[in-house]
């Protein structure tokens, strides 16, 4: 441990230094305030003892100096020394940045138990720093865990709503296209009924895995939008990219071949519905991408599964 002493007076400095030593912390000693200051700077001392009444720059001074010196978040204890008893002194000295008083001459066992008042300040600032530091870890990965589904780690459906919220917002004001697509497992319910809801959510796990495959762009949402039903948000993409995205996603769980062996290909299929839109200001929210998607996918349901379905959009009549 380390003290800057800064005190003009020779014996006065020999006496405190002693203190000090006694105590096993070493005495950096400055005797006014310009090379107190720069004494600060260059040791980085644990506490500073600092006379009111120095030449030149006086002790008020080199406090502010010294706390301006400081990062935020840094503090060093300031005990001021000196001879008078007004309490004007001490206010003055707390206001510039003192934490404590000592009278001259300094009394040893005075002086020890100030000190040893700062270390234990010390300490348990340092200890509320560490705590806040493990708190914020803490609460980082309580948002992180708050946005995730437990089952297949994929974000969940609160993260879903939000990012749409977000990605709707963001794609009307840049006048850009949003499209979503919404999955659904073909066949899940025999599934289950086969092979029992252990193996189903087994089997949802390596969908989710598999949809979060194809997902290229780091821009892109993948979500579990509740049950055996998930959702990719796809800023940027026009129905053609969504389109072509949902192909990938139905080739991806083909690819899989996870065995469901009471459908007729006997394997776990996907349906998907794609839209795309350009949110404008007409008032309309991410509710009416949803909704159309939603058509979409049981357009593709309604066509026999296993595909990607869409908006047709319809020829203009004449
Ligand atoms: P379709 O092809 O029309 O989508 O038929 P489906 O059987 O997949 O659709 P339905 O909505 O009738 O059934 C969905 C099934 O998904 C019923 C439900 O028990 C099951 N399911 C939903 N969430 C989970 C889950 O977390 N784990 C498991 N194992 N099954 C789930
Ligand atoms: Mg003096
Ligand atoms: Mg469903
Ligand atoms: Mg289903």
């Amino acid at each position: 441990m380390k003290a800057l002493v800064i005190e003009d007076s020779q014996t006065g400095l020999a006496v405190i230094s002693q203190h000090l030593e006694r105590m096993g912390i070493l005495p950096i000693a400055a005797t006014d305030g310009e090379a107190g200051v720069a004494a600060f700077r260059q040791h980085n001392p644990d506490i500073v003892l600092l006379d009111v009444v120095l030449p030149g720059m006086d002790g008020y001074e080199v406090a502010r100096r010294i706390r301006a010196i400081e990062q935020s978040g840094e503090w060093t204890p300031i005990i001021f020394l000196t001879a008078r008893t007004a309490d004007s002194d001490l206010v003055q000295g707390i206001t510039a940045g003192g934490d404590d008083y000592l009278f001259k001459p300094v009394s040893e066992v005075v002086l020890a138990a100030k000190v040893r008042a700062m270390q234990r300040i010390l300490q348990m600032r340092y200890s509320l720093v560490v705590l806040t530091r493990k708190l914020d870890a803490a609460n980082q990965e309580l948002t992180r865990l708050t946005s995730l589904d437990g089952l297949t780690g994929l974000a969940n459906r609160r993260h879903f709503d939000e990012t749409m919220q977000r990605e709707w917002r963001r794609a009307a004001r840049y006048k850009r296209p949003l499209a979503l697509a919404l999955v659904d497992v073909d066949n899940f319910k025999q599934f289950n009924d086969t092979y029992g809801h252990l193996a189903g959510d087994e089997c949802l796990k390596g969908v989710a895995g598999a949809l979060h495959a194809v997902s290229r762009r780091p821009s892109d949402l993948v979500a579990r939008y509740g049950g055996e039903e998930f959702a990719l948000v796809l800023p940027e993409t026009d129905l053609a990219g969504a389109k072509r995205v949902g192909e990938g996603l139905c080739d991806a769980i083909r690819a899989l071949r996870v065995e469901h062996r009471a459908t007729a290909p006997g394997y776990v299929s996907i349906s998907v519905g794609v839209a795309s839109m350009m949110p404008g200001q007409d008032g309309t929210g991410p509710q009416s991408l949803i909704a159309e998607a939603d058509l979409a996918l049981y357009a593709a349901k309604a066509g026999g599964r296993d595909r990607v379905g869409f908006k047709q959009i319809e020829p203009v009549a004449g």
